[in-house]
């Protein structure tokens, strides 16, 4: 049978930032927050973007959404090239492409009420306006388990839940196929968390929504996904649909982030693998394999050598010298 099409495909997509010193400002490195990776996202199905602070998460679904200027690579969305996109068909391609962010708070004006922050999108993009903005409003209010006198309360009125569907429901007034959710319950308490994470799953059935849901919480991507992507200094190390990355993960670093969460794989809470030494700076990563200065597994090539992602299962790729392309 063949593979479904993908609604997001990403390849080689990078995202560097240039390092400049001196009166003169002149470029004297770059920082490789994102150094090449490929994404494949199906209609409908959330993917797990998971990996330590830092490893280029974040800037990843911001350049897929071109909030960020990739510096190279493509980003195809329902076959169309975000990154190629004109002023316009980008303004189009936003109202299908949203992103939630971690702090909802940071991105509210505390001088807007609720209804406008939500409502002002409609009508930038001419979709409503007047008596028709407001039942909108208050409509995807509703959806999102508030009250439609939340409408003209300010940011500062709501609780951190609250904010968190206050940010959903401006996501969703433009009625978008995918969404970025960065990190989204990661700065809540633990018991609004789970409220958070059924909500994204009701919305995502309701309204047939693709997730890339970015965290550093491999327990709610566990959870949450249906596949998941591992990211270490700006690349992918593994790709994998979540049972077989859960049951049987390949990279040593993958190994590493799963023995940290208690009984996520059996007998792995017995061996806890403790990595050593600090994540290397993404100004000046280590040459071969980035992972090589902290690997307990590596070897010589290791740092001579740079892997590549090569398919190792049916849907599932790695980029390890030791692990055997099956494939
Ligand atoms: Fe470790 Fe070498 Fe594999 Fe990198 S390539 S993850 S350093 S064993």
């Amino acid at each position: 049978m063949a593979a479904p099409e993908p609604i997001l495909e990403v390849k080689g997509l990078k995202k560097y930032f240039a390092i400049k010193a001196g009166v003169f400002s002149r470029v004297t490195g770059h920082i490789k927050a994102v150094d090449g990776i490929d994404l494949r996202i199906i209609s409908g199905e959330t993917y797990g973007l998971v990996g330590e602070s830092g490893c280029g998460k974040s800037t990843a679904g911001m350049t897929i959404l071109r909030m960020l200027n990739a510096t190279g690579g493509s980003v195809s969305f329902k076959g169309r090239d975000v990154i190629a996109m004109g002023k316009n068909e980008l303004r189009n391609m936003r109202k299908k492409m949203q992103i939630i962010f971690q702090d909802p708070y940071s991105s509210l004006n505390p001088r807007m009420s609720i209804g406008e922050a939500i409502g002002e999108a409609l009508e930038v993009h001419g979709i409503a306006k007047g008596s028709e903005r407001r039942e909108k409003v208050e409509s995807i209010l509703k959806v999102c388990g508030l009250d439609s006198y939340h409408y003209r309360r300010y940011p500062h009125e709501f609780s951190g839940g609250q904010r968190q569907r206050v940010g959903i429901a401006r996501a969703l007034v433009l009625e978008p196929q995918f969404i970025v959710a960065d990190e989204p319950i990661s700065a809540l308490d633990v018991s609004i968390q789970s409220q958070i994470v059924n909500l994204l799953e009701n919305l995502q059935e309701k309204f047939g929504l693709t997730f890339l849901f970015i965290s550093h919480d491999l327990s709610v991507v566990k959870h949450i996904a249906d596949r998941v992507g591992v990211m270490y200094l700006g690349r992918i190390v593994e790709d994998a649909p979540k049972k077989e990355f859960y049951s049987s993960p390949l990279h040593p670093y993958s190994q590493a982030l799963l023995s940290a969460v208690p009984s996520m794989i059996p007998g792995y809470d017995k061996k806890r693998v403790i990595l050593t030494g600090d994540v290397p700076s993404p100004a000046n990563p280590p040459a071969g394999c980035t992972f090589h200065t902290r690997c307990p597994r590596a070897v010589e090539i290791c740092s001579e050598q740079v892997p590549v992602l090569k398919k190792v299962g049916p849907d599932h790729y790695v980029s390890c010298h030791l692990v055997k392309e099956a494939w």
